[in-house]
C-alpha cells in the first residue's frame, strides 16, 4: 500500500500561455510530461507520489483554452471552463440543459470551481487498489486486486469488463454523449475531433488509459451540434452520500418526441464500465415506440442484458435497470433498486 507522504515530488513546471506553446512542451517532453488542468486529479497522484512526472504543464495560462462560444453549428466549450461556468451558463442552461445538470452534481461548489470540463472527462479510474499504487493490471502489473472473491468491488463494473473492473467516475461523459457531442484534441499529427462516445476507451484497446489521449496530445474544446439543442433530457445520479460523491452510477438520455411516440433517442450511462456505455440497442429497441411505462421497462430489461455482477455489486443489475427505465418516463421513483 503506497504512503500518503502529502509530499510533492521534483519536476519541472511549465505555464504555456497559448496551445501552440503548450504543444511543443508536450512534444518535447513526451511520456514525461503530464498536462494539468484544475489539478484535482493531477494533484492526488503527484501528492501520492504514484505517478512521478519529470515535466509538468500547466495549462491554466492558456486564454484560448477557457470559454463557451456560440457557433453556426451549437456551442464549443473550451476545455479549461470550469464546471461551475458549465452549469451556470445561459446558453447551456437553456439548449443543453443536461450538460448543466450532469455539471452541478459533481463533487462540491468548491471542487466544481476548480474542476475543468476536459479535466471532468479526462480523469482517471477511482479503484481502491490502483488509486493507493498497487502494481495492478492499469498500473501495468498483472493482476486485478478488485476482481477476487474478498476484493473490493462494490463500485466496479457489471459490462465489458475485461481484466480490469474499474469504472469510468465521470458524471459529465455520459451527458455529453447522449447530447452527441465532438472532443477536439491536438496531437503531435494535427488536429483530430472525436465522436464522444468514442474518446473513451476500454481495456480491450489499452488498460492503462481510459481516453484517447496519449503523450503529446491535448483535448482544446468540446463541442455540442444544434442537432440535439432543446430536446426532452433526463439525468440521474445515484451516489452513497448526496453531499459530494462520485456516482456508483448515473445515467442520460436526450430524447425527440412527437405526441406520446418518441421519434429519436440517445442513452448513456456511466460507472458500469471501464468507458460511459452509450446503449444503442436500447435506443433502437424505443425508436418509434410510445411513451410508456411497458416501453420503459422493455428498455430497462434489456439494458442489462449481459450485464454480470462481481462479489459485492450486484445492486448494479436492478439499478442499471431502473435508470434506465426512468430515463425513458422521465420520472423519478421512490425506490431504484426493487
Ligand atoms: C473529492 C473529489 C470528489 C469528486 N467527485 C466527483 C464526482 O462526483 N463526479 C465527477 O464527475 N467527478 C468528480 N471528481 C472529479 C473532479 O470533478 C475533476 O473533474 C477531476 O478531478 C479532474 O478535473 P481537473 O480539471 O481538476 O483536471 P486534472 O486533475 O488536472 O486532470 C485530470 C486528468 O486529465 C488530464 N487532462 C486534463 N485536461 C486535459 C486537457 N485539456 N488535455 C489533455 N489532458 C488533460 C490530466 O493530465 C489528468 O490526467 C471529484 C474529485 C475529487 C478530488
Ligand atoms: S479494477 Fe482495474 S484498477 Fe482496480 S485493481 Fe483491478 S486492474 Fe487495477
Amino acid at each position: 500500500m503506497a504512503v500518503i507522504r502529502d509530499v510533492m515530488p521534483a519536476f519541472q513546471l511549465f505555464q504555456p500561455t497559448s496551445v501552440t506553446d503548450a504543444q511543443k512542451l508536450l512534444e518535447e517532453h513526451g511520456s514525461e510530461a503530464w498536462v494539468m488542468a484544475g489539478g484535482l486529479d493531477s494533484f492526488d497522484w503527484l501528492k501520492d507520489r504514484i505517478k512521478r512526472p519529470k515535466a509538468l504543464v500547466d495549462l491554466s495560462g492558456i486564454q484560448e483554452l477557457r470559454g463557451i462560444r456560440s457557433t453556426p453549428d451549437g456551442v464549443e466549450i473550451g476545455a479549461m471552463t470550469t464546471l461551475t461556468e458549465v452549469v451556470r451558463h445561459p446558453l447551456i442552461k437553456e439548449k443543453y440543459g443536461l450538460l448543466s445538470q450532469a455539471a452541478e452534481l459533481v463533487a462540491s461548489p468548491q471542487i466544481r470551481n476548480q474542476g475543468t470540463l476536459g479535466g471532468n472527462v479526462s480523469q482517471d479510474a477511482r479503484c481502491w487498489y490502483y488509486r493507493a499504487g498497487w502494481p495492478c493490471y492499469r498500473a501495468g502489473g498483472n493482476i486485478c486486486y478488485a476482481d477476487t472473491p474478498v476484493g473490493r468491488n462494490r463500485e466496479h463494473a457489471i459490462l465489458g469488463a475485461e481484466r480490469c473492473v474499474a469504472v469510468n467516475p465521470s458524471d459529465t461523459a455520459p451527458a455529453l454523449i447522449a447530447l452527441d457531442a465532438k472532443f477536439v484534441l491536438q496531437t503531435p499529427k494535427g488536429q483530430q475531433v472525436a465522436d464522444a462516445e468514442n474518446y473513451f476507451i476500454g481495456p480491450d484497446l489499452d488498460i492503462t488509459r481510459m481516453n484517447m489521449l496519449r503523450p503529446g496530445y491535448l483535448l482544446t474544446a468540446i463541442r455540442l451540434p444544434s442537432t440535439w439543442a432543446g430536446a426532452q433530457f433526463y439525468f440521474e445520479k445515484v451516489r452513497d452520500r448526496n453531499v459530494w460523491d462520485f456516482p456508483l452510477m448515473n445515467v442520460a438520455s436526450a430524447m425527440k418526441v412527437s405526441g406520446d411516440s418518441i421519434r429519436d433517442i440517445r442513452i448513456a450511462v456511466n460507472a458500469v464500465a471501464a468507458r460511459p456505455l452509450r446503449l444503442r440497442a436500447v435506443e433502437d429497441s424505443v425508436r418509434g415506440q410510445q411513451r410508456t411505462a411497458a416501453t420503459a421497462e422493455a428498455a430497462g430489461k434489456l439494458a442489462v442484458q449481459g450485464a454480470v455482477p462481481l462479489q459485492f455489486n450486484a445492486f448494479k443489475i436492478p439499478l442499471m435497470r431502473n435508470l434506465v427505465k426512468r430515463s425513458i418516463t422521465g420520472v423519478e421513483e421512490a425506490s431504484w433498486a426493487s
